[in-house]
């Protein structure tokens, strides 16, 4: 497991610190307002977050000391629209791990002309998965830089195959905890075809369930050539095939979510998993 060090409050102020509403933020105690506080305090039971607080002079006592927190690398996954997307941003914003989606690294492979792009499109528009030797490749290089080492990292999407997953054995890469997100099938075909995203922030929508605010953002919402119907069931079918794999790879560290609920629900059970 990896540290790193993040800064908060200082000891003058280490009630407020206890109000840092996410891990790794910079925050001053003049921002620690009580409904942060309090705010936060739930949130941080939940984290169990660990705190070392470093003595400073002072006057820098009521400017910043560290606060060096346990960052868990860590594996999403579940079948096409189970919630990855959304639960990584909550995960992001409390834990503060470095993102790697390899649906995301893909599509801008695709957009940016690459080689990797050009070899990937045609695989992603018909629901199938993109070669193993593709998509490896593209996720040792991205772990291999500074951020995933400071951070820790979070990879959303990726194993996919037992291959996948032999491949992060190979170069010595563990996740502390993988968590798998079920929902049923006829949900994520409704979730799959009413989604869509904002291209400006990649926040993802969905027509019925959380619609984009109208006007500006609704209007510049795309949806993904592969969310059809007939893409997702194809993307279900490799991911039920592949699931006994990835269950066998990480037997021991596999938390298994129900991803069929209230999405601040799943974020819960999600934060409790990774502490
Ligand atoms: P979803 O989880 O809804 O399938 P993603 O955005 O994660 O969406 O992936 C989109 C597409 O990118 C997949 O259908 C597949 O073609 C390709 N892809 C993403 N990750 C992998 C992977 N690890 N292995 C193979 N193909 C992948």
């Amino acid at each position: 497991m990896s540290t790193r060090a993040t800064i908060a409050p200082t000891r003058a102020t280490m009630r407020s610190t206890r109000s840092v509403p996410a891990v790794g933020r910079v925050q001053s105690s003049a921002k620690a307002s009580m409904g942060a506080k309090v705010q936060m305090m739930s949130a941080r039971k939940a984290m169990g977050e660990r705190v070392q607080m470093k003595a400073r002079s002072q006057q820098t006592a009521r400017a910043t000391r560290f606060v060096v927190t346990a960052a868990k690398n860590t594996i999403i996954a579940g079948a096409p629209a189970s919630g990855k997307g959304t639960q990584c941003e909550g995960i992001v914003e409390n834990f503060g791990l470095t993102h790697i989606s390899t649906g995301d690294m893909l599509r801008a492979a695709v957009k940016a002309g690459t080689d990797a792009g050009k070899a990937a499109k045609e695989f992603m528009d018909a629901g199938k998965l993109v070669p193993d030797e593709v998509i490896i490749a593209m996720v040792k290089d991205r772990l291999g830089e500074e951020d995933c080492k400071t951070k820790g990292w979070l990879l959303d999407g990726f194993p996919r195959t037992g291959a996948q997953a032999d491949a992060l054995v190979e170069i010595g890469v563990s996740p502390d905890v993988v968590l798998l997100l079920n929902v049923p099938d006829e949900e994520l075909i409704k979730r799959v075809v009413g989604r869509r995203s904002d291209p400006e922030t990649g926040k993802i929508y969905h027509v019925d369930y959380f619609p984009a605010p109208a006007g500006e953002v609704a209007d510049r919402c795309i949806q993904r050539s592969d969310d059809t119907e007939e893409a997702c069931r194809s993307r279900l079918g490799y991911y039920y095939e592949n699931l006994e794999a990835l269950k066998n790879a990480y037997s021991d560290k596999m938390v298994s979510i129900d991803g069929n609920q209230d999405k601040a629900l799943v974020g819960e059970l999600i934060a409790k998993a990774m502490v």
